[in-house]
């Protein structure tokens, strides 16, 4: 087969929106994956910039979250990948870990079909050392936060010689989080011919002054930041203080949300929402920035995995979290920043699902919506508590249980091996197993909650890539 398709059409003028990938000069491997994945179409985002990128373009494009700007600068940076040369030829730079390794994760999947490509993340919460020697390896991609490229760059372990595309993704968060020195000081060891791509959510002062200095004739793509009203259903319910927990309570027994994110204003807030519903027999967990990062990531693959129903999160610990399928947002309180709801309540509704975006709001709070709903130029849409149906209703359960087994990429374990595991010798079928991250040590497996335990015993009874592994089920607390 050939590499590229052979007369790659006129892009730039009049690619529709929502176009097919086919139109685009990627690999037939490439767009073999892409259909794999059920990528049908181009978001609007990527049918925009795409034909910039692959043509060898500097980007700068602005999209609002969940727009599918991950596989738009990927396709672009694997297209421009040589696999045969083991050095470092893209750098992707993101503001946090977690969005490190969600990148690193999209990556991953869209280079599937190659198998020879080494990705790597690279974050601060990890040594230095077993770092180092996995770029002495040979690694083509790395992923990672703008400190810890500073440091391994200051100590010689990563050099970008070789580089042919660098990413800023949230270009504006890195911003926010006082990134631009450690940026620009990367940018300016990166080589003169590469392609910059720069992402962002808004487009602050800032991102002008970084475009400036480091791209070259970049093209512009704006999608202006609209939540379809259709894809969000907002709704108000006014509360007393007194009743906010238990009115958290009654709206997840009453939507039935499989996903949800809870937002407070304060850590004590989340403690105390988290201690309640717990209490009430719901799956519930929390992030906080008090948490070491392992604990971290483990709610993070529990949430996204669909084996816990509420994630509750003040705005800090939120930050940088994108998980898709999400069927509601609960604003526990009503915060003081219009922006803040905005970007609160665009978590949910992603792709084509509908969300919810559920907000209790005392008496003191209705000047906080009135300013909402100004600048969303909505009617805000209030219902009462006694409206939802009552607490008789079944427990709300998630659909899934995560399995731990302790064994992890250092053990060349692969989510086909667990899969493998799971649908062979032990009998169950695909759709009883979820999502399968692997991480350095350890294997998060979701599996369905009425297999769970039958699954933990015929994985500790059988075999993994040749080996007997310890398994359990992780539970809440
Ligand atoms: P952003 O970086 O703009 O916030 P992401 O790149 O994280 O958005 O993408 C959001 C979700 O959409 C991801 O789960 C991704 O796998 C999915 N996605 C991206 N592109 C497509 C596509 N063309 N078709 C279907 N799903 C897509
Ligand atoms: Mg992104």
């Amino acid at each position: 087969m050939k590499n590229t398709i052979e007369t790659p059409m006129p892009l730039s003028e009049a690619t529709p929106i929502d176009g097919s990938f086919n139109q685009l000069p990627l690999s037939p491997a490439m767009l073999a994956t892409l259909q794999q994945l059920e990528y049908r179409n181009m978001t609007p985002i990527q049918a925009a910039s795409l034909p910039i990128t692959l043509a060898g373009h500097d980007l700068i494009a602005q999209a609002k979250t969940g727009s599918g700007k991950t596989a738009a600068f990927a396709l672009t940076l694997l297209n421009n990948l040589n696999p045969r040369r083991f050095a470092v030829q893209t750098l992707v730079l993101c503001p946090t870990r977690e969005l490190a390794e969600q990148v690193t994760q999209e990556i991953r999947r869209l280079a599937r079909h190659a198998d020879n490509i080494k990705i790597l993340a690279l974050c601060g919460g990890t040594p230095l050392r077993p770092q180092a020697a996995s770029l002495d390896h040979g690694v083509h991609i790395v992923v990672g936060t703008p400190g810890r490229i500073m440091d391994h760059l200051s100590r010689g372990t990563l050099t970008l010689e070789a580089l042919n595309t660098l990413v800023l993704d949230e270009a504006d968060r890195m911003l926010d989080m006082g990134f631009y020195d450690d940026i620009a000081s990367v940018a300016k060891q990166c080589p003169d011919g590469r392609q910059t791509l720069l992402f962002s959510a808004t487009y602050p002062d800032g991102i002008a002054r970084l475009a400036a200095q480091f791209l070259r004739h970049p093209q512009e793509v704006k999608l202006a930041e609209q939540h379809e009203d259709s894809k969000i259903r907002q709704r108000f319910y006014e509360v007393q203080d007194s009743d906010r927990l238990k009115a958290v309570a009654l709206l997840l027994k009453h939507y039935r949300p499989v996903s949800t994110l809870a937002f407070c204003n304060t850590k004590l807030q989340c403690r105390e929402l988290l201690q309640y519903l717990q209490a009430q027999g719901f799956h519930a967990l929390t992030l906080n920035g008090d948490m070491e990062q392992r604990d971290r990531d483990q709610v993070l693959i529990r949430f996204a995995n669909r084996s816990c129903s509420v994630l509750v999160a003040t705005d800090v610990a939120a930050r940088g979290l994108d998980i898709s399928q999400l069927e509601a947002v609960i604003n526990v309180e009503i915060t003081p920043d219009p922006e803040v709801h905005i970007h609160r309540i665009g978590r949910t509704g992603r792709a084509d699902e509908n969300g919810w975006a559920l907000s209790l709001c005392s008496p003191s709070e209705q000047r906080r919506v009135a300013q909402i709903a100004d600048m969303m130029n909505i009617e805000p849409e209030w219902h009462t508590l006694n409206s939802l149906q009552s607490a008789q209703t079944q427990p709300l359960l998630p659909p899934m249980e995560t399995l731990l087994i302790l064994a992890g990429r250092k053990d060349k374990i692969r989510p086909g091996d667990i899969l493998g595991a799971l649908t062979g010798e032990a009998g169950f079928n695909k759709e009883q197993v979820g999502k399968i991250n692997v991480t350095e040590q350890t294997t998060f497996v979701a599996v369905a909650r009425d297999i769970a335990r039958e699954a933990v015993r015929k994985l500790a009874a059988g075999k993994v890539k040749g080996r007997a592994v310890k398994v359990w089920i992780l539970k809440d607390g």
